[in-house]
C-alpha cells in the first residue's frame, strides 16, 4: 500500500544570528512557521533494499545528494532495515528559495518510511535523526510553528499565530547561502526579533506580530540583489502591513489581514514575478 506524506515549506518571522560557534556554525534563534505550500512524496515498499527516487522536478538531484535518499539511507542504515522504497516527489516548493524544501522533504521521508517500514519512531526520535541530515530538518518534523535555537535544531513549539494571510514571491536569482553568512559582523547586530516575536504570538496581536517581523540576515541581500529590494519596495507599494525575506532568501513574502488584500498583494507582484503563492499560515499539530 502506498503512503502518501506532505512536505510543507517554512518561513521565518524572525531570525537573530546570536554568533559563530568554534565548529563553523552560527549560533542562531528564528522562529519559523509552516504555510500550506507543499510537495508530495509517496512512498510505495520495494523488497529489494534499493531506495529509488523519481522527482517531477529536474532540478534536483535523484541520488545520493538528495536529502529525501540521505533521509532513507539513515534510517536503513540506524535501523538495519533491509526493505527499500520507491518514492515519488512532486515538487512545489521553490528550490534555493529559503523556504527548506530540501529539509521539508527529509522529514516527510522519515515520516512515510517510519511508516512504511514499520520502525514505530517518536516524533522525538524523528526529530533527532532528522538533526544529523539538516539544520532545519527538526523543525520540519514537527511542524506547525516554533522558535528553533543552535544551529535550528533544538525546537520549542509555539502557539497559533493570529489569523493572517501571506503572500511570498521568489525573485529569479540565487543567493549563495556561505555568501550571506560570511559577510555577517556578528558583532554589529542586535539580536532581538526573535523575543519581540514571542511576545507578539504569545498576546495573539496581528499588529504586534506583523510589527515583530525581522531577520538579521537581510540588510546584506536587500544591498547586494536589486531584485529582493525592489520585491519588497513593491510589497509595500501595495499595500502590505509587513514584508520581509525568509532565511537566507531570495524569496521574500508579505502580510496581510484580509483575503480581498492579498488578493490584490497576489496579482500585482504576479505582473513582473512567475513564481508567486497566495497561503496561510498552518496550525501547529498539537494544539
Ligand atoms: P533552506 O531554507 O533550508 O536554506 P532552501 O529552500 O534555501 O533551504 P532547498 O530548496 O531546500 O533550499 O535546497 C537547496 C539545495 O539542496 C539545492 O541545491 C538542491 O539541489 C539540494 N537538494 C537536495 N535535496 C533536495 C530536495 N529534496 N528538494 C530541493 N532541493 C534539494
Amino acid at each position: 500500500m502506498d503512503i502518501t506524506v506532505k512536505a510543507t515549506a517554512k518561513l521565518n518571522l524572525a531570525l537573530d544570528i546570536l554568533g559563530k560557534r568554534d565548529d563553523g556554525y552560527h549560533e542562531l534563534e528564528t522562529v519559523m512557521a509552516m504555510v500550506d505550500l507543499a510537495d508530495y512524496l509517496d512512498f510505495s515498499l520495494r523488497l529489494d533494499g534499493n531506495i529509488k527516487l523519481e522527482s517531477s522536478s529536474n532540478a534536483v538531484p535523484e541520488d545520493g545528494r538528495n536529502l529525501i535518499v540521505k533521509a532513507g539511507l539513515l534510517l536503513q542504515r540506524r535501523f538495519q532495515v533491509t526493505k527499500g522504497a520507491t518514492i515519488k516527489l512532486d515538487k512545489k516548493i521553490p528550490i534555493s528559495a529559503g523556504m527548506a524544501g530540501g529539509s521539508s522533504d527529509a522529514a516527510a521521508t522519515l515520516h512515510g518510511l517510519n511508516q512504511l517500514w514499520e520502525l514505530n519512531l517518536s516524533l522525538d526520535e524523528l526529530a533527532e535523526i532528522g538533526a544529523e541530515i539538516g539544520s532545519d530538518v527538526s523543525f520540519c518534523v514537527y511542524g506547525g510553528v516554533a522558535m528553533c535555537n543552535g544551529r535550528g535544531e533544538k525546537i520549542t513549539p509555539l502557539p497559533s499565530l493570529p489569523p493572517c494571510w501571506v503572500v511570498l514571491a521568489k525573485p529569479a536569482i540565487s543567493v549563495s547561502t556561505r555568501d550571506v553568512f560570511s559577510h555577517l559582523e556578528v558583532n554589529d547586530i542586535q539580536h532581538q526579533h526573535s523575543e519581540k516575536m514571542l511576545a507578539a504570538i504569545a498576546s495573539g496581536d496581528y499588529y504586534q506580530m506583523v510589527e515583530a517581523l525581522g531577520n538579521d540576515l537581510e540588510d546584506y541581500s536587500l544591498e547586494k540583489y536589486a531584485e529582493i529590494s525592489y520585491l519588497k519596495k513593491q510589497f509595500e507599494a501595495f499595500g502590505a502591513d509587513a514584508v520581509l525575506m525568509s532565511g537566507t532568501g531570495p524569496t521574500v513574502f508579505a502580510i496581510v489581514k484580509t483575503e480581498k488584500k492579498a488578493k490584490r498583494l497576489y496579482n500585482s507582484v504576479s505582473g513582473f514575478c512567475k513564481n508567486v503563492h497566495m497561503v496561510r499560515f498552518l496550525k501547529p499539530q498539537f494544539e
